[in-house]
């Protein structure tokens, strides 16, 4: 199957616990605190890459983490910093998050972070004061950011090939391009689409897309037809392939369903610069082959060509070039001008609930504090505590009728309150 949209869950890495250690060396008596700190944990990063074309490889992994940290170690020593998840994602590859656009990655090369690796946790030697010279405070590495992220690939091409299935988009394509597109006689046989960077005589080039089967009704989203759609939106320059073969139907009919098919999808595509190519010639008599042009001769122009034999195509290259010479870039109106690089710091006011006597507080900020504290030693629950009272969580219990011994739950830490 054709994929042209897909979801994926980005996560960075954890950044690494910090360590509680002491400094313990002959003839250094009370060396102090010595814990370090641990590493941050990888990003992950898609990168705008020309070897990757669809969307299809995310189809199979949609789980995308950066490298955790390490955690620091004794004697100082910070953990290594958690290497990046680079992900490859096809030029013109649209970013979302929810219905925001995330970002529209249009440039080759061009890098997002799209989910933050942690920070890592501090060792205790980071806590050491005057008044508490060894202490055993710690944090735990920060977790990672995750989202869900809709990646939509619309096709960057100049030149799109349409028409009936079997009318020779494939074949022609493979004839113009070192594309090798799938090609058999039957219908459908093309289900991703191609594309193809194609050689002018002048050393110009343009990339060609062989926009599969269109079918009737396929404005209407039945069969494969509507998907493939919506890449036309960006090509300069439409290439009608008409069958003219004369055991096929009649060409003219053919070239007038699949304009209004066109037609009913996107009103804007009449406007866009149309060429129509006569395939098949091999299998046209001449008569068959002038009618058509005859009848078509003051709306556009007609190119005649064997994909299959490889005549006509000379012609044909050096008109498109011609054709695109002239050709604006097209508007996409969806193009987003602001491409969000940074994710904004979200509001969060802490939510208090009681459900079966337990006080529930909901809060992202909080849920991180709960991960990043090591409750096993009591000095980490005091600063707990602390942090607490100085968000003015505390106050807030109390304030909804918290009393001491009542329970407190925040993400999965329970604890009395006292
Ligand atoms: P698509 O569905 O439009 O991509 O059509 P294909 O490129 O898959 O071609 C369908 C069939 O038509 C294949 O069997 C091709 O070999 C054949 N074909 C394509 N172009 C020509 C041509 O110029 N002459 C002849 N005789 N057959 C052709
Ligand atoms: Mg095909």
């Amino acid at each position: 199957m054709f994929v042209d949209q897909a979801t994926i869950t980005v996560r960075g890495g954890n950044g690494g616990n910090g360590m509680v250690a002491f400094r313990r060396e002959k003839y250094v008596p009370k060396g102090g605190p010595a814990g370090g700190d641990g590493g941050a944990g990888g990003d992950v990063v898609l990168v705008v890459s020309a070897d990757c074309r669809t969307l299809s490889n995310f189809r199979y992994q949609k789980l995308y983490v950066g490298e955790n940290g390490q955690p620091g170690r004794s004697k100082n020593q910070h953990g290594a910093v958690g290497s990046h998840r680079r992900i490859a994602v096809p030029c013109g590859t649209l970013v979302y998050e929810g219905d925001k656009v995330f970002a529209d990655l249009v440039t080759l090369g061009q890098e997002l972070v799209v989910a933050k690796g942690g920070r890592g946790g501090r060792g205790n030697a980071r806590f050491a004061t005057a008044v508490n010279p060894a202490p055993h405070i710690v944090e735990k590495g920060e977790p990672g950011e995750e989202r869900s992220l809709r990646l939509e690939l619309k096709l960057v091409a100049d030149v799109g090939l349409i028409g009936y299935p079997n009318a020779g988009k494939s074949t022609l394509l493979a004839a113009l391009s070192s594309a090798k597109p799938k090609i058999g006689n039957y219908q459908f046989t093309t289900l991703a689409p191609q594309l193809g960077v194609v050689e002018g005589p002048d050393g110009e080039s343009f990339v060609l897309a062989d926009m599969p089967g269109l079918i009737e009704g396929a404005h209407q989203g039945t069969g494969l037809g509507h998907q493939f759609l919506r890449h036309i939106s960006r090509a300069k320059l439409l290439v009608h392939v008409v069958d003219v073969a004369d055991l096929t139907g009649d060409p003219y009919e053919c070239l007038r369903n699949v304009q209004e098919e066109l037609t009913l999808y996107d009103p804007a595509l009449q406007d866009r610069v149309q060429l129509v190519v006569a395939n098949k010639i091999d299998l046209a008599s001449t008569e068959t082959i002038e009618k058509f042009k005859e009848k078509l001769k003051k709306n556009v122009q007609v190119i005649a060509v064997s994909a299959l034999l490889r005549q006509g195509l000379k012609p044909l290259v050096y008109t498109i070039c011609n054709l695109l010479a002239n050709v604006e870039p097209i508007q996409d109106m969806q193009e987003t001008e602001e491409v969000l690089y940074s994710v904004r710091k979200e509001q969060d006011e802490p939510k208090l609930t009681v459900q079966n006597g337990v006080y529930v507080v909901e809060s992202k900020r909080l849920h991180r504090l709960v991960r990043m504290t090591d409750f096993t030693h009591y000095e980490n629950q005091v600063r707990f505590a602390v942090k607490l009272k100085r968000m003015g969580v505390e106050g807030r219990l109390r304030a909804n009728g918290a009393k001491n011994g009542d329970t407190v739950r925040i993400g999965s830490f329970e604890f009395q309150l006292q």
